[in-house]
Parts: C-alpha cells; sequence; structure tokens
C-alpha cells in the first residue's frame, strides 16, 4: 500500500511497555541524567495503557528493583503481598501431599507477591515524569532497515482503520515511521518482531529451538468468611493432577490484597495428546478438592492467558545487532527452573542501557558497540542463574523416569546432569496422531461444568480480559493454508487450534448433521495476544500479527 508516513526520531526506542523496557528506559535516563546528556526517547506499547497486556504469576525477586529503585516502597511499588510463605503440593486426582521438601530454587524469602499489570502501570508512571515519551496504544507492526536489511533503523507502527479487506476506512490514520539509534526490543515471548530479524539476520541460528509453556490465569476474590487469609501461607505451588507427570507444568495460588487471590495454571507446550485443552485442565485444577475448598463461595475477577519462553540458556539469542537490542522474554531470559522472569527481564533491560550510553558516547550504534550488552549478560548474575537451570526444561520434556533421573542429577551437580547439553525438540512436533479410541472416550466425556461466578467459560474469561478488537480490520491471525484445517489437521490432530487457544478463536464449522468438517472460523477479536496458535499449530500454518490496537485489558492480573 502506498501511502505517505509520518516519520519521527528518537535517539532511542524502545517496543514493548513490560518490565524489562521500562526498567531499560528508566536507567538509560538514570545514566543520561548522572552524564549531563540530553536524550529523546520513547517508548511504545501495543496495549490501551502500560500494564494492560502484562501478566504473570507474579512473585517478584526485588534484586534488579532495588538497584533501579531503591526506595521503591516510598514510591509506591504496589506490593500485594510482603510475606512469601511457601506451600509446595503434590495433586493425586483425589488427594494432595505437601511435600516434605522444597527444591532451593522454589524458596521465595526476601520476594514479594505483585500483580504484574499493576507493576508495570507504576514503572510506566516513574518512567512518563523522567521524561521517557510514551506511546500506549500505538503497535509496533514492521520492523525498519537500511536498504541491504543489514542494519536496523526502527519500526513501523500500525496503520488504524482498514477494515477487513484491508481498504482504508474513513478514520484511516498511516502508521508513523519511528526512527532511533538503537531500537530496544522487549515484546515478550514469541515477539513478531524479532521474528522478523531472526528471519534476516539469524539471531536465533545454532540455538536449540525456543520453547514455551502456556498459562492460564484468574484473580478471584474470596468472601469474607474465608479462612485461608486466616492460615499462615501465601504461596502455594502444586504439581501432578490434572497434567499428570508426563506433561510438564503446574500451578500457582498467590495472596493478593482485599481477599484476591492469583491462580493459575501453566502447561508446557511441548504435550502430545492432540485432544488435551488447557483451559479445561485449569477448570480440572480448580474443582480439584484441595483447591475448591481455598476458593469456595469465591468469585472470578479477571481472567487472562500468555505464553512464558520456557527454553532458557540455551535458547537465548544474539542479543545486540546493528542497531538493536534484545531484552527480557523476547531473548528468553526467563528462568523457568524459579518460575520467575521479572527480575531477569528488569535487569537484561538495564544491561542494554548501559551499553546504549557507552554506545551514545562513542557515537557509534553498530554491534561492534552495543555487543557490550551480550558480554554484560555473560557478566552478570542472570548468566549464573540461567547456567544452573540450562537443562531444567529439557530435563522436565522427557518421560517421568528419565525426567526424574536428570532433574536428580541436575540438582547435585548444579546444572550439568546427565547430558549437557541435553537436547529438546520444537513443541510444534510432538503432537501425536490422535487414535479411534481416544475419539471415542472424548465423544462420551462430559466437559467441566461453569457456573459463571466461580466457574467460568472461555467466552466469560475472554469478557472479564477487558479483550475488545475493532471487529472491522484485517484479521491479525494468518491461517496459510485454510485446506489443511479441514483434511490434513483433522484427519490426524482435530484441530487441536480449537482447544489450545484459551479465547475460543478457532472453530471448525460443520454441516448440520454431519461431522465433516467445512471450514475454520476465526473469531480474532477475541484473542488474548497468547500466541500459543503460533507455537503449537503441528502444520506451523498460523502467523500472529499484532493487530491495530485493543487487545486485552487487565489491571489485576
Ligand atoms: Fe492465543 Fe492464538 Fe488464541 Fe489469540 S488466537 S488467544 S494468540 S491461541
Amino acid at each position: 500500500m502506498d501511502v505517505s508516513r509520518e516519520q519521527m526520531a528518537f535517539d532511542f526506542l524502545f517496543v514493548g511497555g513490560g518490565p524489562a523496557n521500562l526498567a531499560g528506559a528508566i536507567h538509560l535516563m538514570n545514566l543520561a541524567n548522572q552524564k549531563g546528556m540530553e536524550l529523546d526517547v520513547c517508548l511504545i506499547e501495543k496495549g490501551d495503557a502500560v500494564g494492560s497486556h502484562s501478566l504473570s504469576g507474579a512473585i517478584l525477586d526485588p534484586v534488579a528493583l532495588k538497584e533501579l529503585i531503591p526506595d521503591y516502597l516510598e514510591k509506591g511499588c504496589p506490593v500485594e503481598e510482603a510475606k512469601c510463605v511457601d506451600g509446595f503440593y503434590f495433586l493425586t486426582p483425589g488427594g494432595s501431599f505437601k511435600m516434605p521438601y522444597t527444591p532451593s530454587y522454589m524458596h521465595n524469602e526476601g520476594c514479594f507477591i505483585v500483580s504484574l499489570s499493576k507493576f508495570t502501570a507504576w514503572l510506566g508512571d516513574i518512567a512518563e515524569e523522567m521524561g521517557i515519551n510514551i506511546f500506549p496504544g500505538f503497535p509496533g507492526t514492521k520492523m525498519l532497515y537500511n536498504d541491504d536489511h543489514t542494519r536496523v533503523t526502527g519500526v513501523r507502527t500500525a496503520d488504524k482503520g482498514l477494515d477487513k479487506d484491508g481498504k482504508q476506512k474513513a478514520n484511516f490514520e498511516p502508521g508513523i515511521d519511528l526512527m532511533a539509534n538503537v531500537t530496544v526490543l522487549g515484546e515478550g515471548p514469541k515477539g513478531s518482531l524479532i521474528r522478523d530479524i531472526d528471519e534476516k539476520m539469524g539471531i536465533f541460528s545454532d540455538k536449540m529451538p525456543q520453547v514455551f509453556e502456556t498459562g492460564v490465569k484468574e484473580v478471584i476474590q474470596l468472601p469474607e468468611t474465608s479462612s485461608f487469609f486466616q492460615s499462615e501461607a501465601t504461596i502455594i505451588h502444586t504439581f501432578g493432577y490434572p497434567l499428570g507427570l508426563n506433561t510438564k507444568g503446574g500451578s500457582f495460588l498467590y495472596k493478593m490484597k482485599d481477599r484476591m487471590i492469583s491462580i493459575g495454571l501453566v502447561a508446557g507446550l511441548d504435550y502430545s495428546d492432540s485432544l488435551f485443552e488447557p483451559y479445561e485442565a485449569f477448570l480440572q485444577f480448580k474443582k480439584h478438592p484441595f483447591i475448591a475448598d481455598i476458593i469456595k463461595g469465591g468469585e472470578v475477577l479477571q481472567m487472562g492467558a500468555k505464553t512464558l519462553s520456557a527454553g532458557g540458556y540455551y535458547t537465548i539469542p544474539q542479543l545486540s545487532v546493528d542497531g538493536a537490542v534484545f531484552v527480557g522474554d523476547s531473548a528468553s531470559l526467563l528462568n523457568i527452573q524459579r518460575l520467575k522472569g521479572i527480575h531477569t527481564a528488569m535487569k537484561s533491560g538495564m544491561l542494554a542501557a548501559e551499553a546504549i550510553i557507552n554506545a551514545k558516547e562513542k557515537n557509534d550504534f553498530s554491534q561492534n558497540a552495543l555487543q557490550l550488552y551480550d558480554a554484560s549478560i555473560v557478566n552478570s548474575w542472570i548468566e549464573k542463574e540461567l547456567y544452573t537451570a540450562r537443562n531444567f526444561t529439557q530435563a522436565l520434556s522427557k518421560k517421568v523416569f528419565p525426567m526424574i533421573a536428570h532433574l536428580g542429577a541436575q540438582y547435585i551437580s548444579k546444572g550439568r546432569g546427565l547430558k549437557d547439553p541435553l537436547e529438546i525438540e520444537p513443541d510444534h512436533v510432538t503432537l501425536k496422531k490422535v487414535k479411534e479410541k481416544q475419539l471415542n472416550a472424548e465423544d462420551t466425556k462430559e466437559k467441566q461444568k461453569v457456573d459463571g461466578k466461580l466457574y467460568i467459560d472461555k467466552l466469560t474469561g475472554v469478557y472479564l480480559s477487558g479483550t475488545q478488537h475493532e471487529e472491522d480490520q484485517p484479521c491479525h491471525l494468518i491461517v496459510h493454508d485454510f485446506d489443511i484445517c479441514v483434511t490434513r489437521c483433522y484427519q490426524d490432530y482435530r484441530n487441536p487450534c480449537t482447544r489450545f487457544c484459551p479465547g475460543d478463536v478457532y472453530e471448525i464449522e460443520q454441516d448440520e448433521n454431519s461431522l465433516v468438517p467445512k471450514r475454520l472460523k476465526l473469531n480474532p477479536s477475541n484473542c488474548l495476544h497468547c500466541k500459543t496458535c503460533e507455537i503449537k499449530d503441528p502444520y506451523q500454518n498460523i502467523t500472529w500479527t499484532c493487530p491495530e490496537g485493543g487487545g486485552p485489558n487487565y489491571s489485576l492480573v
């Protein structure tokens, strides 16, 4: 499409308003102030407000926060629960066992519980007060390069006001080309811009495949009579039911303010059962007697979903190229062993800021100068933490007995284990074809019942996530070949997209009284931006792109 576009130039551009980029932008301004430099810095966020697309557990290890904002409590950091008292349980279908021993990496002394959406909104306010130009509601949809695609020069924001067929409506506004000496990509897991950079510059080449977990989460308000708030425990983690031991993942339940709890189930996307439905498993988990007893009488206030970059150390890409650096979950810096990534994300943003200031002093924004960031990560506690967990996800992907052997050996040998590096497969190759027997069992299986209050269906969840998209816009979910959906995918896997999507975006339409699939129908306005579909589709037939705006509107999760 040939339209004239406005161009705006900044010294530095941060794409994504998560903790990595906000910490990076704040640290950059602090350093610039110390050095008496004047900088023009911009941060764009695809959500309608900073924090509205941020979702996590979330237990915060404040190691990076203390360094960034030492008086964070005086500055009003929104802490939900200051004390971390852990309980680690194994669930069987009808019972629960408190584990006598909690692995050291699961200890949370010194950490506190936050709502990530509130926490990032708070960081956003601080960044704005420091003079950073923050533009919420501006998704970055296209990487900009020099002519031979060897250097990143900025990002184009989404065109707004296109109809379903891509034609301009009366309110059409072309996206803006935001140009910068350095672009910092902190898009979260499975970013669509970093994918483009990888295609051009191969930053993930020679790395292990990126692998992910998908999480469904709710904030539930418990009744005044709830005994849970009288108990000492503030954190509960479980494993076992309903995932079993052959699907990696587990659950969390954290105390928050005002009788609210944060509750979620996370499942590894390397699962093999095509008929597995993470949302249904979440309902099963909530109905387990141990959990049902805690949450009884409660009401779901907010729901959300996201994927986590679970691959860890061996999947970290090259962290800088000419004109760009990659931070946080975009760069696979989450520590899945500790179930934490906010602290590593923040520290990575801060180390990126130091490399950027150094580059500015030299007036050299090439990879040669920016690779100081790669080196700083290697010399930081991020590297130490992730190195110890380097084979953890890989071990969890094995069958039960090898998994236990690998994990035990890794625990003793500080991460090395029985094989180092331990290999892993990409998530989209692990599904097994469905068998007749499974389909018969599925037909007779009852879905979990919902009551619209404590147990809700997917569409109620989408409503409670505040998700909204302009309906008349180009579909942001690109299905490359619709035929595959109703032929091979239906035959082999019974369309797993209709199950793994927590937003009920994908539906197979069938003729009345016939089981023959007619076509795949999409409801993109329900999309929670979790990216599970792009990761798990067995034919890699779906590409998630950024819509013109909207999406979830989280304020509690
Ligand atoms: Fe997640 Fe894809 Fe469903 Fe959107 S369409 S909610 S990105 S699985």
